[in-house]
């Protein structure tokens, strides 16, 4: 950002470059050079991250340009606008709690000075009125486009940061699905929609077996490489419509909008399949991973929890039954 300011701002300073030359005020004209060889030395500091003598150049810039156009062209040329700027660049800036503050209160004092100090001397290299009328239009046009930018650079970064956070809040770190916060949250307007249209939802819920055998024998990080490769084999079972989610620590449930009682249990059936299929590779040997499920349909009007425990229910007596197999809740 502050490297693109730089060069924005050093093609602002050409273009009056161009238009002092034009009025016929060749001084004027190469005090703008002199802003543009600060930015070009800004530039090159920003890019090697030498930020702080870097931002001390602009400062001395914009403070400088802006008390010589207002000196030189006087109060009327506008140029003054320019310091606003830095108000919200210096607040947004951070750091310290209270050194934002100052720079403001500091940069008002300079601002009521340049003031006094302009009507105190007059203005000191007067410009034709057609002159003086173009340079204030410019000015003025020239901090409107950078207050647009610079809000509309602000409210990107502060969207992106509330998309990531939304994301964080959303995911099981370890293995990239919601998590159970995430799926409850979207699981009713998930049940309006099927709901709407006459059409049944289903749920399943897969636990792994005997998984704190595998945290005994292998370690817990051979544990935790077991629940990645378990998720990533049942988010393959799943449809883009499907919410699969982390329910607990070795536990995941796929909620299943517009599907019935037998075709969840062939989605669960296919998620028990590839697991048992595919153990996990753990250094020379394999780790065999086998699930437990159990397949509910949510009835008609029934809230999520009720269902998830029916769902639980089945899942249980999988795991009396001998583990590694599906089971099918009754209705509601
Ligand atoms: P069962 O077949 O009856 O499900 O047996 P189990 O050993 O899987 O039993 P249980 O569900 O009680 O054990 C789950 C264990 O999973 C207990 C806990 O230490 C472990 N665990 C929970 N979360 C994590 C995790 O994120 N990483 C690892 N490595 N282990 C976890
Ligand atoms: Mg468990
Ligand atoms: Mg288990």
């Amino acid at each position: 950002m502050a490297r693109r300011v730089t060069v924005m701002a050093a093609c602002v300073d050409l273009a009056f470059l161009a238009l002092f030359l034009w009025f016929d005020a060749p001084l004027l004209a190469w005090l703008n050079l002199g802003s543009i060889a600060l930015y070009a030395a800004a530039y090159a500091l920003l890019a090697r991250r030498i930020n702080l003598p870097a931002l001390a150049l602009i400062w001395t810039e914009v403070l400088g340009h802006a008390t010589l156009g207002t000196l030189l062209i006087g109060w009327d040329s506008g140029f003054h606008y320019y310091l606003l700027m830095f108000i919200p660049a210096t607040i947004v800036s951070g750091g310290h709690r209270t050194r934002p503050f100052v720079l403001v209160v500091l940069l008002f004092l300079f601002y009521m000075g340049l003031h006094a100090a302009a009507r105190a001397t007059g203005t000191l290299a007067p410009l034709s009125a057609t002159g003086l009328w173009v340079v204030h239009a410019f000015n003025v046009a020239v901090v409107f486009a950078m207050a647009a930018y610079t809000a509309r650079y602000y409210y990107g970064t502060v969207r992106r940061a509330e998309h990531q956070l939304v994301a964080l809040a959303s995911t099981d770190p370890l293995t990239g699905l919601s998590n159970r916060r995430n799926l409850i949250d979207r699981a009713e307007q998930a049940l309006q929609q099927p709901r709407h249209a006459g059409q049944p939802t289903a749920l399943v819920i897969a636990d792994i077996d005997h998984f704190k055998h595998i945290n005994d024998a292998h370690g817990h990080e051979a544990g935790d490489r077991t629940i990645v490769h378990v998720a990533e084999l049942l988010a393959r079972c799943c449809r883009a419509q499907d919410i699969a989610a982390r329910w607990g620590g070795e536990e995941f449930l796929v909620l299943l909008p517009a599907t019935d009682t037998g075709a969840a249990t062939l989605v669960a059936e296919r998620i028990r399949a590839a697991v048992a299929a595919q153990p996990l590779a753990h250094g020379s040997a394999a780790i065999a991973v086998t699930l437990s499920l159990g397949v509910a349909e949510v009835a008609h009007d029934e809230p999520l929890g009720p269902a998830v425990a029916r769902a639980d229910h089945a899942l249980y007596r999988s795991k009396e039954d001998g583990r590694n197999r599906v089971t099918v809740a009754g209705r509601a």
